[in-house]
């Protein structure tokens, strides 16, 4: 399969390439040139398949030409080490619980896809091998997706993480996830905000001697490797409510900030996954609503709210859903604005409108809610239609939000022990400024 760029001002990649290079060189994004759709066998039997099973159809599908099938299997059940079950939460609105992964993130997914893919290749050999150099992931983080790239590296043979956080600014539960692993994975911890940490990580991609001293790649959620396997998740979604005759009139409601997680739903819809319709769920950071009502895309700074891994003020994957609705590739604004407005449906909600629906949400059914679910509770709540079933994705475990959700719900949530084994490390942490040429000069001396 070939990779093609959402700019379309770069060569054609292969999968490896564009896993391993992340971002195309115009800057864009890179596509897969085709979308199969699965057989409709698969669909009539689906119900009766493990999450395992059904995630292999689906890689399969997407990069079974690229990957030797005896490995994609084992990289596909390797990933998948743990479940994600789909709860009644009232009446027609049920949750698909994203969070049973190592970090109770469901970034797990993509993040442990991607390395193995990645050591896949550089085990196979080519012009990654070929060079012998350990390849170099460097990511920013303001909390989650750190623990998530880290804990899915950690360990994979040929491949070091380098993790910058802002020190001070990532919660403690956060912080334990990503800097007490060691082995492979460091811990940097930047005397500057989010955005100072980001910048560092580009300037480091664009540093001439920096890239020819090592070979630098990002792991964020553009990657091909990392948002493709999150499909895995909408498919097993759907098996789940159809084992309960609950499939029909199947509506996906997806707490988005990047867009990378829903943008993975709305490929499995192109493979002919049945879901009638899809509910993107913001917090204040509302620039997708907003092009949903107007038709025109206004990235603005970002806002910080509840719910901040979905505080995002220019969302990375919106240009892969532009290019998946528009016709052979020529963005006729119009039509692509139609197309994206009869599938999705958009909603946006203030921290006040989070908080009511958490407590609402446990009040009424008992069951706990993290700022960015509730989100999605919220849409399906104001949103279904008569003869609808929703589901919400729950994209974190609370706990992992301890303070904010205690407060909110005046309760005392446990701390499964998976998250309080991570508190119990030790914290290895390297100190940087937020200046280029001091990162740069640890860089050269690795
Ligand atoms: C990353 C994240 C999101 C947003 O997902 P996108 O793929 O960026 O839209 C939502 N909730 C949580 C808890 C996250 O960590």
């Amino acid at each position: 399969m070939k990779y093609y760029s959402t700019n379309g001002k770069a060569p054609m990649a292969d999968l490896q390439k564009a896993v391993v290079k992340g971002l195309a060189e115009d800057r864009g994004l890179y596509m897969p040139e085709r979308i199969e759709k699965l057989p409709k066998a698969f669909f009539e039997n689906i119900q009766d398949m493990s999450f395992q099973d059904i995630a292999y159809n689906v890689a399969s599908n997407f990069f079974g030409e690229d990957v030797d099938g005896d490995a994609l299997q084992d990289i596909v059940f390797d990933t998948l080490s743990f479940d994600c079950p789909v709860v009644k939460v009232k009446d027609n609105i049920y949750t698909l619980e994203l969070f049973h992964g190592p970090t109770l993130a469901f970034k797990d997914v993509g993040a442990r896809f991607m390395a193995r893919l990645l050591g896949y290749f550089l085990r196979r050999g080519g012009s990654e091998r070929a060079a012998n150099r350990t390849v170099n992931v460097l990511v920013a983080t303001s909390g989650d997706t750190g623990s998530a790239v880290a804990n899915g590296f950690l360990g994979v043979e040929g491949i070091h993480v380098y993790v910058l956080y802002p020190k001070g600014k990532v919660s403690p539960i956060q912080e334990c996830q990503f800097t007490t692993l060691g082995k492979n994975i460091t811990a940097i911890e930047v005397d500057g905000v989010f955005d100072d940490c980001q910048a560092l990580v580009k300037s480091a991609f664009m540093d001439e001697e920096l890239n020819k001293h090592m070979k630098l790649t990002s792991a964020n959620s553009i990657n091909v490797a990392r948002f493709l396997p999150q499909a895995f998740y909408y498919f097993n979604a759907y098996a789940r409510m159809k084992a309960l005759d609950l499939a029909d009139e199947f509506v996906m409601c997806v707490p988005s900030g990047n867009f990378g997680n829903i943008c993975s739903a709305l490929f499995g819809h192109e493979m002919g996954l049945p879901i009638k319709r899809f509910i993107a769920a913001n917090n204040a950071n509302d620039i997708f609503y907003k092009y949903l009502q107007t038709g025109k895309y206004e990235p603005k700074a970002s806002v910080q709210t509840l719910a901040n891994a979905m505080d995002v003020g220019d969302p990375s994957n919106f240009a892969r859903i532009l290019n998946l609705y528009s016709q052979n590739g020529a963005l006729v604004e119009e039509a692509t604005h139609h197309r994206i407005c009869n599938l999705i449906y958009g909603a946006t909600y203030s921290d006040e409108q989070i908080k009511k629906a958490m407590r609402q949400c446990y009040n009424e059914t008992g069951y706990i809610l993290d700022p960015h679910g509730a989100c999605g509770y919220r849409a399906l709540q104001e949103n279904l239609k008569p003869g609808e079933i929703g589901v919400f994705c729950e994209t974190a475990h609370p706990a992992k939000f301890k303070e904010k959700v205690d407060d909110i719900l005046n309760i005392n949530i446990d701390i499964p022990a998976r998250l309080r084994a991570f508190m119990e490390g030790e914290k290895q942490s390297v100190e940087m400024s937020k200046d280029f040429a001091d990162f740069k000069a640890y860089l050269m001396k690795q």
